[in-house]
């Protein structure tokens, strides 16, 4: 990585604002552990290792200064940027972020603190860029077909060829984006990024081609995607995940018996909103214990009559597919069923058989076993059946 040439003193204002509550935790999202380090201070260690800033100012919210000072602290970064207390909105922020910076800067770049994924080659070509034509933003072409939409209908299809997704880093001369914030706060106008505000100004904004990788942390699907990204730009295995399910269900008459997909003839069967399979069900929990994502109830509730006698396999694909998004895959998995009747040996191959074909596994990677409890308790008197699971998950080999 060389440096831009001819490049004025530069510095960065990272903003990290947003109090997270769309992903609902305690802390702003930018303090939120990804791949072991903090959202933020990925994003500033970017800014660092992109070697060409002579200061760095991080905006937070007065609530979060001491905890943000605390967290530079343990990953080694205090003194190596400004803490300074961000506005209500992300241009006071940056407004503040400005007012923060030393003397002798000519350039500056912001980012937002909650795209951790920033790839420092992207932060020296938007310098560059900003150092030669004034001012720059990351953007990228948009991929997907826009439609214009009314009233829940479609309107139009709009020419998508002109259009980008802006991102940041966006830099400028320092001098041009101070009259454009003084032109926005004189004008009570408000923009989403420094770009609007320069242009409002008539100020020419180069385009440098971002990455789809340099994604903003809005929602928890956003933690995942970055997580995945992560393991693959470092090239790391993360290490394998572990799940634990139970579930169990009253035995009635009337109603079919169903373990692991497969039906048991017997005089009673087990009470449910869906096909009441224990076993299945204690897989998917497990399962869904090891990817972090609660249980089968949040994921498919027993009041939504989408899976009113549902077959529970398919609940089962779900979660492996969910699974399968995150690149994880399904290692094995050991399962006990607890039922005092009837003798399940005759059907356990089969049992086997239908929950690995489900797991894309092999029937070995699925361990069954049944036991009764010799009489005792409500599985012993035959008032239900309880099943046990624990699963693997292992990170998928990357095609
Ligand atoms: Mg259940």
């Amino acid at each position: 990585m060389s440096k831009p040439e001819n490049l004025p003193p530069a510095a960065a204002i990272i903003t990290a604002g947003g109090v997270g509550r769309r992903l609902g935790g305690p802390g702003p999202k930018q303090f939120l552990p990804l791949g072991g380090r903090p959202v933020l201070i990925r994003a500033l260690d970017a800014c660092l290792r992109a070697d060409c800033l002579t200061a760095i100012v991080l905006t937070l919210p007065a609530e979060h200064l001491e905890a943000g000072a605390q967290m530079l602290a343990r990953h080694g970064l205090a003194g190596r940027c400004r803490l300074t207390v961000g506005g209500a909105t992300r241009q006071e922020s940056v407004l503040a972020g400005l007012n923060a910076l030393p003397a002798g800067i000519e350039l500056v770049l912001v980012h937002d603190g909650a795209r951790p994924l920033v790839d420092p080659e992207l932060i020296r070509a938007c310098l560059a860029a900003a150092g030669r034509d004034g001012a720059a933003i990351v953007a990228v072409p948009v991929k997907d077909t826009i439609k214009s939409v009314a009233e829940g209908r479609v309107a139009g299809t709009v020419d998508r060829r002109p259009l980008w997704r802006a991102q940041t880093p966006q830099a400028a001369r320092l001098a041009l984006l101070r009259q454009a914030y003084e032109a926005a706060a004189r004008e009570g106008f408000r923009g989403t990024d420094e770009s609007s505000l320069l242009e409002r100004i008539g100020c020419p904004v180069a385009v440098v081609t971002g990455s789809e990788d340099n994604l903003k942390i809005t929602v928890w699907e956003d933690m995942a995607m970055a997580e995945a990204l992560l393991v693959a730009k470092e090239g790391k295995t993360p290490p394998p995940r572990i799940g634990h399910g139970y579930d169990a269900h009253r035995l009635v008459p009337g109603r079919a018996l169903i373990l692991g997909g497969v039906l048991i003839p017997h005089p009673t069967g087990l009470l449910g909103h869906s096909d009441a399979d224990a076993l299945t069900h204690a897989l998917c929990d497990a399962l869904l214990g090891a990817l972090g994502l609660g249980d089968i109830g949040r994921h498919f509730p027993d009041t939504d009559p989408r899976y009113a006698g549902i077959d529970s396999l398919r609940l089962l694909a779900q979660v492996v597919e969910l699974a399968t998004a995150r690149g994880w895959a399904v290692g094995n998995a050991d399962l006990t069923v607890v039922a005092q009747r009837p003798k399940l040996a005759p059907f356990l191959a089969e049992m086997r058989a239908r929950l690995a074909a489900v797991c894309q596994v092999a029937p070995e990677a699925i361990n069954l076993k049944a036991t009764t409890t010799e009489g005792m308790g409500f599985a012993g008197r035959e008032e239900g059946i309880a099943c046990h699971a624990v699963a693997l998950l292992l990170p998928r080999e990357r095609p």
